[in-house]
């Protein structure tokens, strides 16, 4: 008889999120067991609780979501579940801190709905947080060119830094957008503009999207006014503005929604699956 469904939350903010348990009781999770405020030094006892109480052939019946607010607290927790794994001993696991994964996979679907990624170029701005970071990952593994737009050009070139490291072919560059002709300059010649600035902040005014006559696709992930692109609805799905397809973070929601869900089901289909930004994109593509 097969096992029930078990997932196992870890989650290092004061209280488990809500959000990721919802979304596993709706991937069909039977039985979901939580653990907040989890620190790295925690996860190898928790772990083991899962390993060692089933037998290898069950092990894909037991799975491990890392979560919460905090990506690279997330980040480590993962670190810290896979170096428990030895031989047949392991149980699949994914990582969604913040959403941060599903979201810039969904993002990133949407662009190349209307751009062939490879070859193009995408402007990602305010692309130094976890969402811009891995949609840039995961463009330049696409074969885009990126160009990674902060703030300050060292912050931006650290974190080109950081995607060259995993992924040494990148085509990836930093740009400086410290007023809105930077960021005009930084959109020029791209076929994409992805939004991924901080809830509230504007990034890209409607004027300045207007003049770029490259763009074929934009795409917003900021939900709380003012919105992170000017003139772009936070419901917009593939929305024609001036030639130029539009998302908002709602219209990219429901496509980030459906990858969370699959990517927990899949979890439950083996026990030796580690679904980070890559395969969470790759599950994503099976999606739409
Ligand atoms: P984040 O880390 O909060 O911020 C991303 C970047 O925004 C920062 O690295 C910073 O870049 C820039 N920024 C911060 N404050 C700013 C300010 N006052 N003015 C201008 N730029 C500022 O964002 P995140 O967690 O990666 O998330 C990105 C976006 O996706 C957020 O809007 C988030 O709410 C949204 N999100 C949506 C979903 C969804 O389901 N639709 C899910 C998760 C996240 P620099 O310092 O380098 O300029």
């Amino acid at each position: 008889m097969a096992k029930s469904r078990i997932l196992i939350q870890l989650d290092p903010d004061p209280h488990a999120s809500v959000f990721d348990a919802v979304v596993g009781v709706d991937a069909g999770v039977e039985h979901l067991l939580q653990y907040h405020s989890v620190q790295p030094e925690q996860v190898r006892d928790l772990v083991h609780g899962a390993m060692f109480t089933r037998s290898p052939s069950d092990l894909s019946s037991t799975a491990v979501f890392v979560g919460g607010s905090n990506v690279a607290k997330g980040e480590e927790l993962l670190r810290q579940v896979t170096k428990c794994f030895f031989g047949p001993m392991r149980v699949s696991v994914l990582l969604d801190a913040n959403g941060a994964n599903t979201t810039a996979a969904a993002a990133v679907l949407a662009a190349a709905k209307h751009v062939e990624l490879k070859g193009a170029t995408a402007t990602i701005l305010a692309g130094t947080g976890p969402v811009g970071q891995r949609a840039a990952r995961l463009l330049v593994r696409q074969g885009a060119t990126v160009r990674l737009a902060s703030r300050t050009l060292q912050k931006a070139e650290e974190t080109c830094q950081v995607i060259r490291t995993r992924v040494p072919e990148a085509k990836i560059q930093p740009v400086a957008t410290a007023s809105s002709s930077d960021t005009a300059a930084a959109i020029a010649g791209a076929q994409i503009v992805i939004a991924a600035g901080a809830a509230g902040i504007q990034l890209l005014s409607a004027e300045v999207l207007k003049q770029t006559t490259s763009l074929k696709v934009a795409i917003d992930l900021n939900a709380v006014p003012p919105l992170g692109i000017e003139g772009i609805g936070v419901m917009d799905k593939a929305k024609e503005l001036g030639g130029v397809f539009c998302y908002g973070a709602i219209g990219v929601g429901g496509t980030k929604m459906k990858i969370h869900r699959a990517a927990i089901e899949k979890l439950f289909t083996r026990n030796d699956l580690v679904l980070d930004a890559e395969e969470v994109f790759a599950l994503g593509q099976e999606l739409v």
